[in-house]
């Protein structure tokens, strides 16, 4: 058996985040992962450090200490600017292994995915990818990460007995976003950073927000019809509470609400989530050849007539404006935030 570049024996009772930012603002998920990393380690009687790396970040080391964190190791350097992983490979692995946390936890999102992999070779230690929740077993110290495969058919518990760090990645919407605490501080440690230009290969030319969207990935989609009025930030939070994705029909792609590559359907994108709640759309034959795959459809629509209720597993006769905030109610009370 490989081992690991440090063993259980020299680990320290700790969880690390990585706290990934952009333009220095801190991804929801990174937050997420630091109320978690909260809540296990309150039962352990263990520490939580936030890893945050940037070029000009530490106006965001307040956050992550009410979010969570005791302590943030900071890495500020002009070439850590934009992510590259080999830049935030060298200092996390630099970083990581002068600390030798016991786990790791990164968000399942293009980067903090990029950077476990190559992390979990450098370290020569497991990476638990994409789980859907986690244990903390206080006596010995090991993770228990939940992962779902075969599409869902299956529900894993991995643990690492013998590697350290434990590294897992986990999707944004896993855990619950918790109340900020203004009120915590900690220690700043500051992170040596000594990379060089020569060492990083990857050159940052201009950044596309939003290019990289694939909804057909997507495990949930919150899809709102022309009923929904253009109120699409209720089902942005609806999405986001679920783990999902939102998309339109065309109407309200045309009408501006909502940006094209969200349309679902024959000229858009054709989906098979998991889940697929569609509110306020009349099934249009169209929009449905993107969705005929869903495993699970629910449509709301306040017409009982509605061709869309031939094509749904669920029917809601209502209207979405009473039916959705009742259902994000729900999902607030059963989450406890
Ligand atoms: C070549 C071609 C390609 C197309 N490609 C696509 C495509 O890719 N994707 C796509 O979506 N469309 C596509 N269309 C358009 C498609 O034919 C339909 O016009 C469109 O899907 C209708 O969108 P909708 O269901 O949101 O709107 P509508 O048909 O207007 O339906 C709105 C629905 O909302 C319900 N509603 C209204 N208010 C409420 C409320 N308060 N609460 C609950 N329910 C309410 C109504 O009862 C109604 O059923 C295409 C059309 C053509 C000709």
């Amino acid at each position: 058996m490989v081992k690991s570049l440090y063993g259980v024996e020299e680990a320290v009772n700790t969880i690390w985040v990585f706290v990934e930012q952009s333009d220095g603002v801190l991804k929801t998920v990174s937050l997420e992962l630091l109320a978690k990393a909260r809540e296990l380690a309150n039962g352990a009687g263990w520490p939580v450090t936030a890893l945050l790396m940037g070029a000009d970040v530490r106006a965001s080391v307040p956050i992550a200490f009410a979010h969570g964190a005791d302590e943030v190791r900071l890495a500020e350097h002009p070439l850590l600017a934009d992510f590259t992983v080999e830049g935030y490979a060298h200092v996390a692995c630099e970083a990581l292994l002068a600390a030798k946390p016991s786990a790791f936890l990164l968000g399942a999102t293009p980067d903090g995915r990029d950077l476990a992999g190559r992390l979990a070779v450098r370290l020569r230690t497991g990476l638990n990818a994409d789980c859907t929740d986690l244990r903390l077993d206080p006596e010995t110290g090991v993770m228990v990460s939940e992962v779902s495969g075969f599409g869902g058919g299956v529900l894993a518990l991995l643990q690492m007995q013998h590697h350290r760090p434990q590294m897992a990645t986990f999707r944004p919407g896993v855990f619950p976003l918790r109340a900020p605490d203004p009120s915590r501080h900690g220690n700043v440690v500051p992170i040596p950073v000594t990379l060089t230009p020569e060492m990083l290969h990857t050159h940052v030319i201009e950044r596309v927000v939003g290019a990289g969207l694939d909804l057909s990935q997507a495990p949930v989609l919150v899809i709102g019809g022309r009923g929904v009025e253009g109120d699409f930030d209720t089902l942005r939070e609806l999405a986001a509470r679920l783990g999902g994705e939102v998309g339109a029909t065309r109407p309200p792609v045309d009408e501006g609400y909502i940006e094209r590559a969200r349309q679902i359907g024959q000229t858009g994108v054709v989906c098979r989530p998991k889940l697929a709640l569609v509110c306020g759309v009349s099934g249009a034959f169209h929009f449905v050849v993107g969705i005929r795959d869903a495993e699970t459809v629910i449509a709301i629509n306040n017409d009982p007539e509605a061709e869309i209720f031939k094509h749904a597993d669920y029917c809601v006769i209502g209207d979405v404006r009473e039916v959705l905030p009742a259902v994000l109610e729900q999902l607030k009370l059963h989450s406890g935030c």
